[in-house]
């Protein structure tokens, strides 16, 4: 697996590979890589000839008080793991490649991008899309692979794919979690003993919460009870929601195929999660 980090090298390495007539398949990444991230290597893997990773810790979609300076940063050890997951190239661009001098474009977005985690960080998914755009036009991947763990900026990807026209399928990964359900996340390095212990009442809570929607029990009575176990178990709650789908709209009861997304803060991280909620069980 080679590294490279100029849009000429990529291009060069890329277009090789289609004149044989390779798919190729993108996993966009920060690094700080774990079980997740291999996961979408993995599943990108089964489904295309070729599979990039890439690795950039993007400053646009971090806010002036988030971890952008601290966020963990081990370029050999990710290369590693991403080659021994399968990938053939890896993409590392540094900040200047990105967003040269100038730069002054920026994806401007509505719809799933409004609410949920926009209220709490904003900015962040218009960061996450100008990122996107550039990784999905650069590479010209056939097909793409965003985890559901980060499942409002799936639904975003998947609109703005679809709005802007560009050409690459977006593919679904699901959550990959720790034995007690915690789903793994480059953050969960910041979490202490005692706070690693409380963790996994997110996911317990959006599964009971989810449980109590296909029992039939009022959308409303499920989510305050929900709502009064995650303000118990942690730190501040900021959200927990019943959603659409795949839309994202705000749902009153379940009368179609659900998700319960929940963002808490437990000492000094922020923690997310979401689970489907559907009518059949
Ligand atoms: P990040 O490096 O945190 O930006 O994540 C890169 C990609 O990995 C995103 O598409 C995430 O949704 C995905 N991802 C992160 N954690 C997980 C997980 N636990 N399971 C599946 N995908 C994940």
């Amino acid at each position: 697996m080679r590294t490279v980090r100029t849009v000429a090298d990529l291009r060069r390495t890329l277009d090789a590979w289609r004149a044989e007539g390779d798919a190729i398949a993108l996993a966009p990444t920060m690094g700080a890589l774990h079980g997740g991230h291999l996961a979408l290597v993995s599943l990108a893997r089964g489904r295309a000839d070729r599979v990039v990773a890439s690795l950039f810790v993007n400053p646009r979609q971090f806010g002036p008080s988030e971890d952008f300076a601290r966020y963990p940063r081990d370029e050999a050890r990710d290369a590693a793991l991403f080659r021994d997951a399968g990938a053939d190239l890896l993409y590392a661009p540094d900040a200047e490649a990105m967003y040269p001098d100038g730069f002054a474009t920026t994806v401007s977005l509505a719809g799933p991008a409004l609410g949920l985690e926009a209220d709490r960080r904003p900015g962040f998914f218009e960061g996450v899309a100008t990122a996107v755009v550039k990784l999905l036009t650069r590479t010209g991947a056939d097909e793409a692979v965003f985890g559901e763990k980060d499942y409002q900026q799936l639904v975003v990807v998947r609109r703005l794919v679809s709005d802007l026209d560009l050409k690459t399928r977006i593919v679904a990964c699901p959550t990959v979690r720790e034995a007690d359900g915690l789903a793994l996340s480059s953050r969960n390095a910041y979490l202490d003993a005692a706070e690693r212990v409380r963790a996994p009442a997110l996911h317990a809570t959006l599964r009971a919460t989810a449980a109590a929607l296909r029992d039939g029990a009022p959308a409303g009575e499920a989510l305050r009870g929900g709502r009064n176990v995650l303000e118990d178990a942690f730190d501040r709650l900021d959200y927990l929601e019943l959603r659409d789908a795949a839309t994202l709209a705000p749902m009153d009861g379940l009368d179609r195929t659900g998700r319960l997304l929940a963002a808490v803060r437990l000492g000094a991280t922020r923690l997310i999660d979401n689970v489907a909620v559907d009518l059949e069980g």
